[in-house]
């Protein structure tokens, strides 16, 4: 019978950091198995936009020391992510001087700062001054990252991959796994589409498929799989060359970064059209109507950009947990079972620390990076879910599908 060390389900971002982080620590035989291919998941449509702005230090902390890794990539992981310091702005909405969201996003940004990370909140006269072509007369301040922007999401998730490989993992594409095995509250192993596969260490990073593979371990995970849909276009003559930075635009409610010389990919988080789908059987194209929408929003920001050409666009995956945060750590229950999933729309940032931090744990039984206690799976069971992340967290004016 074929063994590994660790096996991990997944090859997107978490799978492939996963693997990185536990070959450079010297686990001899890590194994992912990927039903498809590498980045096929939510990793490769995300616009892996890099925020760092969160109103919680563990996803802060993770944030920032995954952007680390984006920025330093060649001499890290080896050849180029495709990271693009444009810079990003952040709104909430804050309509008025007295708005309680300005005080929350100042105590916001003094966490983040001290966690290390670059960010300022900006009164709305200096983000026009930064960005003259947007108009700020909906908010009364912005959050700016000065070190901030986006990675190329599928050169970033194999290039990790890859790097993995070249330190001794092994991969399997086109390897479905269709149950765990457990033996007296004890993972044993795998059953795949191609055989069963030994294993003391099961880690599952299966995004929004992860459920269905979890029960048949006794693990039940809430995750619900939302369709969302970004659309690609032609930047129009009237919009600057260079000079865009990107988005996280909750007050006009759309998620922005440029796609190469010209274009942009623009993105609605949450709210109408955002479905729970079967994920096996989604519409990976955009909906007809879906790029005039989110053309119509991000108008509202930039308004030049009312005059972009639709080139097309994607649709992909929301791992959506109750709470919008990700589930990460053991598995109660099945000892060496390991739980990466959840994250809600909002992984790609922290994928290569949640694989160092998860790394960690499975090897030194606790991360020196970060406290993962916050993430447990047994949050949604004794209700701690229902307490806030945060002291500061924001009230949204729109649904983003994920808060901060
Ligand atoms: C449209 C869109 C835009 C986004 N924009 C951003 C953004 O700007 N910034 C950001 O930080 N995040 C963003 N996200 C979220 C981010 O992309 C995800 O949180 C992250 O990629 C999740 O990575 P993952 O490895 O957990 O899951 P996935 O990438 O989904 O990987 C899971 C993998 O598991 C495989 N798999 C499933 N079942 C099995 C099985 N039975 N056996 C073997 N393999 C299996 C799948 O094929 C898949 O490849 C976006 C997501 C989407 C959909």
């Amino acid at each position: 019978m074929e063994r590994a060390e660790v096996v991990i389900i997944g090859g997107g971002i978490m799978g492939a950091s996963l693997a990185f982080a536990l070959a450079g620590r010297g686990v001899r035989d890590v194994l992912v198995l990927e039903k498809r291919t590498v980045a096929s998941g939510a990793s490769g449509k995300s616009g892996a936009l890099l925020r760092q702005h969160y109103s919680n230090r563990p996803e802060a902390t993770l944030a920032h020391r995954s952007l680390q890794m984006f920025k330093d990539w060649g001499e890290i992981v080896g050849g180029d992510c495709g990271y693009d310091r444009c810079g990003l702005i952040v709104t909430v909405a804050t309509s008025g001087p007295d708005d309680p969201n300005i005080a929350r996003m100042r105590a916001n940004v003094a966490l983040q700062n001290s966690v290390g990370i670059r960010s300022e909140v900006l009164p709305a006269e200096e983000l026009r001054r930064l960005q003259p072509f947007a108009r700020f007369d909906d908010v009364a301040v912005g959050a700016y990252e000065a070190e901030s922007g986006y990675v190329d999401a599928v050169a970033a998730t194999r290039g990790m991959m890859d790097a993995a490989l070249d330190r001794g993992a092994r991969l399997r594409e086109g390897v479905a796994v269709t149950g765990l095995r457990a033996v007296g509250g004890r993972i044993d192993g795998v059953e795949t589409s191609d055989g069963p596969i030994d294993a003391s260490v099961v880690v599952c990073a299966a995004g929004a498929w992860a459920a269905p593979i979890l029960a048949t371990a006794g693990v039940a995970v809430p995750l619900d799989p939302i369709r969302v849909q970004v659309a690609i276009v032609n930047s129009p003559d009237a919009m600057p060359r260079g000079g865009t930075m990107a988005y996280v635009d909750t007050s006009a409610n759309h998620f922005c970064r440029n796609w190469g010389p010209n274009r942009t990919l623009v993105g609605i988080g949450g709210g109408e059209g955002h479905e729970s789908v079967d994920p096996d059987a989604y519409d990976e194209r955009p909906n007809p109507t879906f790029p005039a929408r989110a053309l119509g929003n991000l108008a509202r920001r930039m308004p030049a950009m009312a005059g972009a050409t639709p080139l097309g666009g994607h649709a992909g995956l929301y791992d959506m947990t109750p709470d919008a945060h990700p589930i990460i750590g053991l598995a109660p229950g099945v000892e060496g079972l390991h739980l990466c999933v959840g994250f809600s729309g909002a992984g790609f940032k922290k994928g290569p620390a949640v694989g160092q931090a998860l790394a960690e744990q499975i090897i030194d039984g606790r991360s020196a990076i970060v406290d993962l206690a916050s993430f447990r799976l047994e949050r949604f069971a004794d209700d701690g879910w229902l307490a806030p992340w945060s002291e500061h967290e924001y009230v949204l004016s729109s649904d983003f599908g994920h808060g901060f």
